[in-house]
């Protein structure tokens, strides 16, 4: 995909966001168009937005096609990046104007820059101003050259807006109108590097990764804290250095106010941000400098990943093994593994990062793929915590208790000591099931195959599928006695209350993603615990992920056991990332922490791996599992979700696919269902699953596609295809 210019009339190939190309041709307008540029065209009665891919099909009438309405002024797409969107495509089976859509689909992207008033200082500064106006003088030149609003400059000058208004008048200060896409502020990459033991060559060997401007896919792995953001942002410092940008994905809930201080600190400056929090304005300018080569460092969440920047020298993913790297509606895709991609199609490392990584990046390393690099100490002598199982068969709690004595006397302890320990408990709300003591019945979704689950906090009951509450109800809707309604297990929300009995003075805190209003509520919340303000934290696992806790000394796992039952094959790898993760969190500066495991199987290998057994020989015998069931990453897998109002249809539809396999037993594939998928129902849909397993080197791709064309699918029913499902 060479750049190419066609002159006015020439006959060119557009992808346009709709559903009806992927190419449709137009007329180049006049004054011409090139191969990237955005554009809008007519289609129908509309105007939508499009890429400017090549040469036209031809063989229509040229005197017919409608032309090109308008050339955006905004820098075109990159052939780097249609590459990669057309790669991602057919990886994910995905149809090309839905990925244009996920690379575009911010609004306010194409629309023209808005203008606001900035402040420059104009006449002669009269020598007899008040010590408020002299205040707003200097600020104003502190500034430099950079642009400053009214409101920046009264702030600045800690001074009121009518002071500012008043030098207005004056004469002193002017005001104009500019663009706000200003460039971002650069950062400042020579300050030296602080690595210090195994860091030191860690660091080196990224630095020269991104020196020798190749693709090569690095696993970076440490324990938390050792160090690993340090070391990776040397490879930025690298890529800023030699005047390349670089891009920092993170899960969207670990782009804490932490991350961004970390970078301020090191390099002078902040990073563009990109995710879910960012003003449509601020996207404008980020999407906009990216593309002009005005912004260093991006950190984001997944969708940074579509970023047109000028010239990447750089990806990092961290939290690599995270599961929300994977878009679960939509387009379906696993950031992670895309990250790679466009770094090959780029030519620029990507660097992987990870306390515990997946199995994928694992075998990957073993097999010499990916480089790996190990830290293996954790900073400034701070030693993994002391980890040990709490055999509850041993214990004999009440039914409706869950707290050991041995881990409310560890709570204590610390307590005493004035540290902080951390209950860990994967389940949000007050119980995750409510029954009817009288028939047994349990209370679930009217639209989905999931239980409702109480939460007091709301005084309802909630699906965590689809997000429908009903109250909970006084008598049993299947069997009518009233009365006999019980809540059964725990979620953190019951935990808590046995907290407040058993430690009445104790200060609380409840850290789950329902429990806040706001991203920000969170982001406090988490602030004033690092600085004390409580001694025990309840949490889900939002607890698990980068957060900083310098006082927290004991972590108490309610259930270990909770992973590791139903039957999925990476129902042992999320335990162990999720466990080690969360133990993690204990003793991170200064004296070692500990981590406790409530478990009724202390025997069982993965509980005795996270306890500290050889990390190595355990991802070993995970891997030989599902090399012996040749399922990824020894095989390939993707999942066929088909969805509608009624479940016959699917299965019958299913059925039919799972008959004609021809197309994939020809490339040594396997079907698995028609069965129900994962979640069954949800939002009144039903939903049935198809599993394809194929060997890794095989044509997967091609043979679905053949495979599913051959079947007509019914009316009313959508089908999704899942290449690389999370679960199987
Ligand atoms: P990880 O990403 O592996 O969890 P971090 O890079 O966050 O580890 O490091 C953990 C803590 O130790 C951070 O507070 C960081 O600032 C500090 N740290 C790590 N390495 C160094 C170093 N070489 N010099 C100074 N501080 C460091
Ligand atoms: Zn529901």
């Amino acid at each position: 995909m060479t750049e190419r210019i066609f002159s006015e009339g020439e006959t060119v190939a557009v992808l346009t966001t709709e559903p009806l190309g992927p190419f449709l041709d137009y007329r180049a307008p006049g004054g011409g168009c090139g191969t990237g540029d955005f554009v809008e065209v007519p289609l129908g009665p509309r105007r939508v937005l499009g890429v400017v891919w090549g040469p036209g099909e031809g063989g229509f009438d040229p005197a017919r096609l409608r032309s090109i309405a308008r050339v955006l002024d905004v820098p075109p797409m990159r052939a780097e990046l249609r590459t990669f969107l057309s790669r991602a495509a057919d990886y994910t089976m995905t149809w090309l104007p839905a990925m244009l859509r996920l690379a575009t689909r911010s609004p306010g992207l194409f629309d023209p820059p808005a203008l606001r008033r900035v402040l420059r200082l104009s006449g002669p500064v009269p020598n007899r101003l008040t010590e408020a106006r002299l205040k707003v003088i200097e600020a104003l030149r502190s500034f430099g050259a950079a642009p400053v609003t009214p409101g920046e400059l009264s702030t600045a000058a800690g001074v009121s807006a009518s002071v500012v208004r008043g030098l207005v008048k004056l004469g002193v200060i002017a005001e104009e109108e500019a663009p706000r896409d200003l460039p971002y502020p650069r950062l400042n990459a020579r300050a030296p590097a602080r690595l210090e033991g195994d860091q030191v060559e860690a660091g080196a060997a990224l630095a020269q990764a991104v020196a020798a401007e190749n693709f090569q896919a690095v696993l970076l792995k440490g324990v938390t804290g050792s160090g690993k953001t340090e070391v990776y942002l040397e490879a930025v410092a690298e890529a800023l250095r030699r005047n390349r940008q670089a891009l920092v994905l993170l899960p969207e809930i670990a782009l804490t106010a932490d991350f961004l201080a970390r970078v301020e600190a090191r390099f002078g400056a902040r990073p563009g941000e990109w995710h879910s929090g960012v003003t449509q304005t601020e996207r404008r300018r980020l999407w906009k400098m990216a593309a002009e080569g005005e912004v260093g460092l991006v950190v984001g969440a997944r969708s940074a990943l579509f970023l047109p920047f000028q010239d990447l020298g750089l990806i990092v993913v961290d939290e690599e093994h995270d599961t929300s790297y994977k878009q679960e509606d939509g387009v379906l895709y696993n950031a992670r593994d895309m990250a790679v991609l466009r770094g090959s199609i780029l030519g620029c490392p990507v660097v992987l990062a990870s306390a515990t990584p997946s199995l994928e990046s694992w075998v990957n390393a073993d097999q010499g793929r990916y480089a790996r690099l190990d830290l293996t100490t954790r900073y400034g002598a701070a030693e993994m915590p002391a980890m040990r199982a709490i055999d509850m068969r041993a214990e004999k709690l009440p039914s409706d208790r869950w707290i050991s004595e041995t881990l409310a006397k560890g709570v204590e302890d610390r307590i005493r000591a004035g540290e902080q320990s951390l209950l860990f408990l994967n389940r949000r709300g007050y119980a995750p099931v409510t029954l009817c003591r009288a028939c047994g019945q349990q209370i679930g979704c009217d639209d989905c195959d999931a239980r409702m689950v109480e939460h007091r906090f709301l005084k309802r009951l909630v699906c965590h599928q689809c997000g429908a509450t009903k109250p909970v109800p006084q008598s049993c809707p299947s069997c009518g006695v009233e009365g006999r309604m019980a809540a059964v297990g725990p979620g953190v929300e019951r935990l808590a209350e046995e907290v407040t009995a058993r430690f009445p003075e104790a200060r609380l805190a409840v850290l789950s993603s329902d429990l806040f209003g706001s991203a920000r509520a969170l982001k406090e919340q988490i602030a004033a615990i690092a600085e004390g303000a409580a001694d025990i934290i309840i949490g889900t696992q939002i607890v698990a992920k980068g957060h900083n806790f310098p006082l927290l000394k004991l972590v108490g796992v309610i259930d270990a056991d909770l992973g590791l039952q139903g039957s999925d094959l990476r129902a042992a790898e999320r335990t162990f990332q999720l466990m080690r993760q969360v133990a993690g969190r204990a003793g991170r500066a200064g004296a070692p922490g500990e981590a406790w495991l409530q478990t009724h199987q202390p025997e069982h290998p993965v509980i005795r791996a996270i306890l500290g057994g050889d990390e190595e020989a355990f991802w070993k015998a995970e891997a030989e599992e599902r090399r012996a069931a040749g399922a990824p990453p020894f095989g390939r897998m993707a999942g066929i979700i088909l969805s509608g109002p009624d479940l016959q249809p699917l299965f019958d539809y299913g059925g039919e696919l799972a008959r004609a396999d021809a197309p994939l037993r020809r490339i040594g594939a396997e079907v698995f269902g028609p069965a129900p998928a994962p979640v069954a129902r949800v939002r009144g849909r039903h939903r049935v699953r198809l599993l394809v397993k194929a060997p890794k080197a095989a044509p997967l791709q091609a043979a679905l596609a053949h495979w599913i064309g051959q079947v007509k699918q019914p009316k009313g029913m959508r089908l999704a295809i899942d290449i690389d499902p999370q679960s199987f």
